[in-house]
Formats: structure tokens, C-alpha cells, sequence
């Protein structure tokens, strides 16, 4: 199956932090945390999450500032954001503060309300694991049929093809890490030599290219993969 979304939950209040990663472990989201700005803004671009959860008022560095600079920076700008205040008025307050955040939830929040805004983020950052169909050039991916086809003629891909070809299309054009693909498609839990990310990319590419047509995955020397 595609890969579960992670979350990044920044916020400094222990029990508000922890019931937030019950919750979303049990949605099935891998749960990174920080309790300050500084940290968010280190663990976004490390752990290149789907979704950051980042309360406003945080120790070092705000969470509007934090938020400005993660959507500042290129490897970090197309992470969706929610940001959390502490009152209503606040959320109209930062919303004109042009932080970049992608949605804005106040405190204290209804969790059930909180979850849906996250779900509603993560169908847009990680339409393969709501199986949806994507598509790049004349290359479609059906996630929830599990179906690969290519200028209409289907293509049978093995499943670390199929993940890794759900992940790249998910963002054309973004160039990947051996590094970023081996804890998307394989798993961070799992040991697999950056090598084997060179392997399943060259099956892929055959099997994309078996009937024809250009080589859609681009390799970029020294940083990584992208498709397009
Ligand atoms: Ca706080």
C-alpha cells in the first residue's frame, strides 16, 4: 500500500501536544513533534512532513514566524500548514498577518473539528493515500485500483514500483533524496542500503518506457529523483 502521511505537531503544552499525537497515530499518520519554533523549523525540513500542526504561541520562535519561514524556503514552502491561536480573534488577526499557513484553527478546539480540518489537508498533500487518480503527461495512476497505465495501455508495476511512482507524481517536478525516498516508500523503520533506491528507479523507468515513449523520470546528479 502507498505510504502513511506524516504530521509534524509543534506545540509546547504537553497534554494538548500528546492528544493530538494519540489521535493522529490512530488515524495511521506517522507523528514527528517539536515544542518550539526553532525545532519546527529544523524538523520540517529534515523530516519533510505532509502536514504541520504549529501552535502560534511557542517558546524561541513563534509559530507565525516559524511559518514564514518554512514557507519561505523551497524545500519547505509546499508542506501544508494548519496554524493554532488561542482565541477566535486572534485567528482573524494572523490570517491578515499574511503568514502563508494553509488554515487556521482557534483554541480551545472541538477535536473532532481540528481532525477534519487535518484529513481535509491531508487529502490535498497526499491524494494516493485517499486513492485518488493522478496523472502526469500521458502517465495515469489510480491509486485505489492500484492501476498504472501509460498512453492509455496499462503497465504492471511490483508494489516498491508502485509506491514510488505514487510518491513522485504526487508532486511533479519536486526532485527527492535517495534518503527522503527510502522513508516515503520503504519506511524510516526499515534498514535498506540508498542503493536500492537506484534499483527500483531503474525498474520503474523500464517498465514506464517498455512501450515507447520519453524517459519521464529525471535523475539529478547529486540530489536525488523527480518525474518531469
Ligand atoms: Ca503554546
Amino acid at each position: 500500500m502507498v505510504t502513511k502521511p506524516t504530521v509534524l505537531i509543534v506545540e509546547d503544552e504537553p497534554s494538548q501536544r500528546e492528544i493530538l499525537v494519540y489521535n493522529l497515530e490512530a488515524e495511521g499518520c506517522t507523528v514527528v513533534t517539536a515544542d518550539n519554533g526553532e525545532d519546527a523549523v529544523l524538523l520540517a525540513e529534515e523530516e519533510q512532513p505532509d502536514l504541520i500542526v504549529l501552535d502560534w504561541m511557542l517558546p524561541k520562535l513563534s509559530g507565525i514566524e516559524a511559518c514564514r519561514q518554512i514557507k519561505r524556503r523551497a524545500q519547505t514552502r509546499s508542506i501544508a500548514v494548519i496554524m493554532l491561536s488561542a482565541r477566535s480573534e486572534e485567528v482573524d488577526k494572523i490570517r491578515g498577518l499574511e503568514t502563508g499557513a494553509d488554515d487556521y484553527v482557534a483554541k480551545p478546539y472541538s477535536l473532532p473539528e481540528l481532525m477534519a480540518r487535518i484529513r481535509a489537508q491531508l487529502r490535498r498533500a497526499r491524494p494516493s493515500v485517499v486513492g485518488a487518480e493522478l496523472e502526469f503527461a500521458d502517465i495515469k495512476l489510480d491509486a485505489a485500483s492500484h492501476k498504472v497505465s501509460r498512453a492509455g495501455t496499462d503497465i504492471h508495476l511490483g508494489p516498491t514500483e508502485f509506491r514510488l511512482l505514487a510518491t513522485l507524481i504526487e508532486r511533479p517536478g519536486r526532485v527527492w533524496s535517495r534518503d527522503q525516498l527510502l522513508d516515503r516508500v520503504w519506511g524510516r523503520e526499515v534498514y535498506v542500503d540508498t542503493r536500492t533506491v537506484d534499483v527500483h528507479i531503474g525498474r520503474l523507468r523500464k517498465s514506464l518506457c517498455q512501450n515507447g515513449g520519453d524517459d519521464p523520470l529525471r535523475t539529478v546528479r547529486g540530489a536525488g529523483y523527480a518525474l518531469g
